[in-house]
């Protein structure tokens, strides 16, 4: 049987990769290659998108996460509040601005950072709260915008896994004073390289991190700040441009994909699905599912050919790199039970009805033998 990934490129909807190359190849015809035309369109039109005030595009979104950091003053002596359940790429850059991160513990239903984490780590140096709308659901931005508001801290929210997630009618990335968006390939709105994007309705924080990514230039050869060079590259940017207006109809997708599963894996061995809050729109970025029988579980679909992805299997506070920090294993007992039971099953636009049938096929066989 032909091996199934856990992720793979499709084209979908079907068309999209050529539309792909022919930008591409209009892109290189226009022979304006760094900050052409098409980053400052795409700028102006995911600023739209979002219903932010401005986008600047960036080499990455780890890039992003730390030039909005920057532009919102954080530095060292300050500490950030941020989920210890995420990608790596959050806390290093918290680290790389010379704050402090100090880790929180994710909700054990959705994953993500709440209000009432964040506030348990609150002091006197906390500067900023860095939410991550984990695995394409947003996080409950009220409560968590009204903490930052009495405590008078900075909200960043990083929205590298939830392009088009809605809260409350509202866009991910529209919430904090900044935003980082990743526009890695496998994210829900992806380039064919590394991207990224500062989000921001701050007009300060939008014109620090446009002269930031540029050597701090204004103008050539005038450098009023410090800078380093993180630009959004014109090709990547031609190719958002051609899927921007298609993000829509690949959420929609992965949603539908998730609702099959959601529906079909109910009451299957002690799998625990994905809870959604009402209101807190989820856009399936990763579908994860958990069990105590993980390792067998993924071992048994790489039998049958099935790729899953663990997502993290080892936590922030657990990583050899990052034992400086000072925390204990038992310091974060929810993100370490996701650590241990947390598996994610295909789930990609373009996956068909008959893979995405196999793959529950052999969930529930592996669940009916144990
Ligand atoms: C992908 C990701 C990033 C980093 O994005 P890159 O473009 O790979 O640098 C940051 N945060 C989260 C939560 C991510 O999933």
């Amino acid at each position: 049987m032909q091996p199934l990934p856990y992720f793979q490129f499709r084209d979908f909807p079907a068309g999209l990769e050529a539309q792909v190359q022919q930008a591409l190849a209009e892109a290189v015809a226009a022979k304006q290659y760094v900050l052409g035309p098409q980053v400052q369109a795409f700028e102006g039109e995911f600023a739209r998108f979002i219903g932010a005030g401005s986008a600047v595009g960036v080499g990455n979104g780890y890039d992003a996460l730390v030039i909005a950091l920057k532009a919102l003053g954080i530095g060292p002596g300050d500490e950030v509040v941020l989920p210890v359940h995420t990608f790596i790429a959050t806390v290093n850059a918290v680290l790389q601005v010379g704050a402090k991160p100090v880790l929180a513990e994710p909700d054990r239903y959705t994953y993500n950072l709440t209000a009432d984490t964040a506030a348990r780590h609150l002091s006197p140096r906390t500067k900023a709260v860095l939410p991550v709308h984990l695995y394409g659901q947003v996080c409950e931005m009220d409560e968590l915008l009204q903490v930052a508001q009495l405590q008078g801290i900075k909200v960043l929210e990083d929205v590298a896994q939830a392009h088009g997630a809605t809260y409350k009618s509202r866009l991910a990335g529209s919430f904090g004073d900044a935003a980082a968006f990743s526009f890695y390939p496998t994210k829900n709105l992806g380039a064919v390289g590394d991207a990224g994007a500062v989000v921001s309705s701050d007009a300060s924080v939008a014109a620090f991190a446009r002269k930031y990514r540029n050597y701090g230039e204004a103008q050539k050869y005038r450098s009023e700040q410090v800078g380093v060079n993180s630009r959004l590259d014109e090709l990547q940017a031609a190719v958002l441009r051609v899927k921007l207006p298609h993000l829509q109809a690949l959420n929609t997708e992965r949603q539908r994909l998730a609702h099959v599963y959601l529906q079909e894996l109910q009451q299957t061995g002690d799998i625990i699905l994905p809870v959604s809050v009402p209101g807190c729109g989820h856009v399936y970025h990763i579908f994860n599912i958990r069990t105590r029988h993980r390792d067998a579980l993924q071992v048994y679909l790489q039998e049958q050919g099935i790729g899953a992805a663990v997502h993290y299997p080892v936590p922030v506070h657990q990583q050899p790199a990052y034992t400086f920090l000072g925390y204990k294993a038992s310091d974060f007992p929810v993100a370490e039970e996701l650590a241990n039971t947390s598996l994610s099953l295909p789930l990609f636009p373009g996956l068909t009805e008959l893979e995405q049938e196999r793959v529950l096929e052999a969930v529930k066989r592996f669940c009916r033998k144990r």
